[in-house]
């Protein structure tokens, strides 16, 4: 690893305690390119762009993946990453349904931990602060040819960022555009997934809506995601979640939260979820709350569904009855060092791990 420290660092401009997300990039970033059959050495570098071609095959041909993950700091300012492991094997999996080269567990691994411990002074300590951290894939090539390019670069970006609490939203169930398709890419952190989104989403939020929750291509019957988080729903005292396939992005927000209800003694489905069986139970009162997980806010809770032009108004449950926050608090509190990890899921980057890899 080539680390090139920055001689113009901008965390002195960096307030941890007034920011907005977005606003403001850690000092570096990480780089490593691929080329004639291999990955080359990562680099640490000042964070800044990159100069690329409108002929560049990503921008074209949308070979383009990607990874969400946080890192934390606790009371005593040490960081810690949040089963940094899921992200590495899922980044493969997108980059291999993409036709794209796997990258190595050392660029991957190390890379993220020398540039944590590099700027672990951007790492914002407090409820719910956390360094957003962005790994990516994508081709370099410059060429209009519709095939596999055969340059990639990987990168590692981050921002600091806070999952303020977000109020409950009201979803439209697509009866007719889909996220993914069978066969297709719905499981891959695909950036084209993204693209094609937006539009069906612009639309439900000119409708009122703030999200879409996917349904299967065929039916539109069935719950697949809600807009880029999975799924989960409440009746009575059980939770019903589609199981992963195919179509379905395979969360670590979602697969924590299964592990943590059933340390609860939450009964916890995995099986298909039918719009009609929501339906019907929030007609007869037993559905008591529908949610969504993923990394960025943790958990969306929901205020009202639409489907085929009716809307349906949900419970929201104060903060001592719901499912979705007693898991987000505890979800918090393992990720921050706050509270005991029964899982194993933190890893802690020890200061001074960059050091091995100066030269
Ligand atoms: C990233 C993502 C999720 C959530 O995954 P986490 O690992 O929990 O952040 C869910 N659905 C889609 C479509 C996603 O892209």
């Amino acid at each position: 690893m080539i680390i090139q420290k920055t001689t113009n660092s901008k965390v002195g401009q960096f307030d941890p305690n007034n920011f907005e997300f977005g606003d403001h990039f850690i000092d570096h970033m990480l780089i490593c390119e691929y080329e004639n059959g291999a990955w080359g050495e990562a680099k640490i570098v000042p964070y800044g762009a990159l100069p690329f071609s409108p002929a560049n095959m990503a921008f074209n041909y949308g070979q383009a993946c990607f990874e969400g993950m946080k890192a934390y700091k606790d009371a005593e300012g040490e960081i810690f990453l949040f089963r940094p492991e899921k992200n590495y094997a899922r980044i493969n999996k997108s980059a291999t349904r993409l036709a794209m080269p796997e990258v190595p567990e050392e660029v991957f691994i190390n890379g993220l931990k020398a540039l944590m411990d590099i700027d672990r002074d951007w790492i914002p300590h407090g409820e719910d602060k956390a360094l957003y951290i962005r790994p990516l894939i994508f081709a370099t090539e410059e060429a209009l040819k519709a095939r596999v390019a055969n340059k990639y670069m990987f990168a590692i970006v981050a921002a600091p960022s806070k999952s303020y609490y977000a109020a409950p939203v009201a979803v439209k169930i697509s009866d007719y555009y889909s996220r993914a398709a069978s066969g297709g890419v719905g499981f891959a952190k695909a950036a084209g997934n993204y693209a094609a989104s937006f539009y069906p989403t612009q639309l439900a939020i000119e409708e009122g809506y703030d999200q879409i929750i996917w349904t299967d291509d065929s039916t539109h019957e069935y719950f697949e995601e809600s807009g880029t988080m999975n799924v989960m729903v409440r009746i009575n005292d059980e939770i019903f979640t589609p199981p992963t396939s195919d179509k379905i992005l395979d969360g670590v927000t979602r697969d924590s939260f299964i592990n943590l209800a059933k340390k609860n003694g939450i009964t916890v489905h995995e099986t298909p979820v039918a719009v009609k069986k929501v339906i019907e139970a929030i007609k007869d009162g037993s559905l008591k709350e529908i949610w969504g997980v993923g990394t960025a806010v943790v958990t969306t809770q929901f205020r009202m569904v639409g489907y085929k032009g009716e809307q349906y108004e949900l419970p929201v449950l104060s903060k001592e009855e719901s499912f979705a926050l007693t898991l987000k608090e505890e979800l918090l509190g393992i990720q921050a060092n706050r509270m005991e990890d029964p899982f194993g899921w933190r890893q802690k980057v020890e200061k001074g791990f960059a050091q091995q890899f100066e030269k």
